[in-house]
């Protein structure tokens, strides 16, 4: 009895120790990647993490999504299903080695069961094609190291109107049409919603009404936003890249209808030439303040965001 007196009191200091603890969130996000196709060291590719009960789910997959999942120590093979916005190259390049590496031994693969990926039309061949790319690794690992079939499997599945495209375990994915501009089809984003929570992508648009439908009162909204200093809009190149993204103005006006807790920027797309240097982030939040006052964050890799009766942001390892 003394004894487990004495260690319920050792606990207790302890716990006072590490200062208040924090609250176990209902929903996790994090951003493994907020570029473009630019390839910065310090920006990866676009992807992002949610975890809502039991479920891992990622939404696209771009450069360096598994380097992210390995800082994050979350096994490559943890992810339940994979979600495709849309199939320019930035948002899919990553999948061949989330895929492949996911099916790898431990401690960064274990994936034993089907890789899941769900995307509008189009999700299905870009998995046969990629199937037919490495099937000779396939079959090499299956005779040399004995992997696991069911792991290198693939479960790929496309939709074609918007609703809800995955249910379970209380986790709901909903998909819904953006504007990416006429050439660029089909473009989705998707809400995630679990336990009365809910995370908005917006997947890659322009303004678009559909992210205000389906992100009212989200908790967290994530959104891309493209951006150019005025000299270089004139200019048919920077023109042609805007027409099909989402200025700060505009963001902020799908922001202060849609009224998530925190809005936040991936896939920030920060145009330059030789003359013309990119706009600062500084000015990104500027623009956006011209037409939205809520809580807004630029988003970097890694950033995480909790998810209970608040929403609280945390910098990679804070
Ligand atoms: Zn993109
Ligand atoms: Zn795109």
């Amino acid at each position: 009895m003394t004894s487990v007196l004495l260690r319920l009191v050792a606990l207790s200091l302890l716990l006072a120790a590490a200062g208040p603890l924090r609250a176990e969130p209902v929903m996790k996000v994090t951003l493994l990647g907020t570029a473009t196709p630019t390839p910065r060291p310090e920006r990866f590719g676009m992807s992002t993490l949610v975890e809502a009960g039991d479920q891992k789910l990622m939404f696209d997959a771009g450069r360096g999504a598994t380097i992210r999942l390995w800082q994050l120590k979350v096994p490559l093979g943890r992810v339940d299903a994979l979600f495709i916005t849309h199939y320019h190259s930035d948002h899919v390049s990553g999948i061949p080695d989330l895929w492949l590496t996911g099916w790898l031994a431990p401690p960064f693969g274990r994936r034993t069961k089907p890789f899941h990926v769900i995307g509008p039309t189009g999700a299905k061949d870009l998995m046969a094609n990629l199937q037919k790319a490495f099937a000779l690794d396939i079959k090499i690992r299956l005779e040399d190291e004995k992997l696991p079939p069911d792991g290198v499997a693939v479960l790929a599945e496309d939709f074609d109107h918007d609703g809800v495209v995955y249910e379970k375990n209380g986790v709901r994915v909903i998909a819904f049409t953006v504007d990416h501009g006429d050439a660029i089809k089909p473009a989705v984003g998707y809400r995630v919603e679990y336990q009365g929570h809910s995370v908005v992508l917006s997947g890659d648009t322009r303004y678009n009404e559909n992210v205000i439908k389906y992100g009212t009162g989200a908790d967290v909204l994530i959104h891309e936003v493209g951006s150019a200093r005025p000299e270089l809009l004139e200019n048919a190149f920077a023109q042609r890249i805007m027409a099909h993204h989402t200025s700060p103005k505009d963001a902020g006006r799908v922001f202060a209808q849609a009224k998530p807790k925190v809005a936040v920027y991936a896939h920030i797309s920060l145009l330059s030439n030789e003359r013309i240097p990119e706009p600062t982030l500084a000015d990104v939040t500027a623009e956006t303040r011209q037409t939205y006052d809520g809580p807004l964050q630029i988003g970097e890799d890694l950033m995480s965001f909790e998810i209970g009766d608040t929403v609280s942001v945390h910098p990679f390892g804070r």
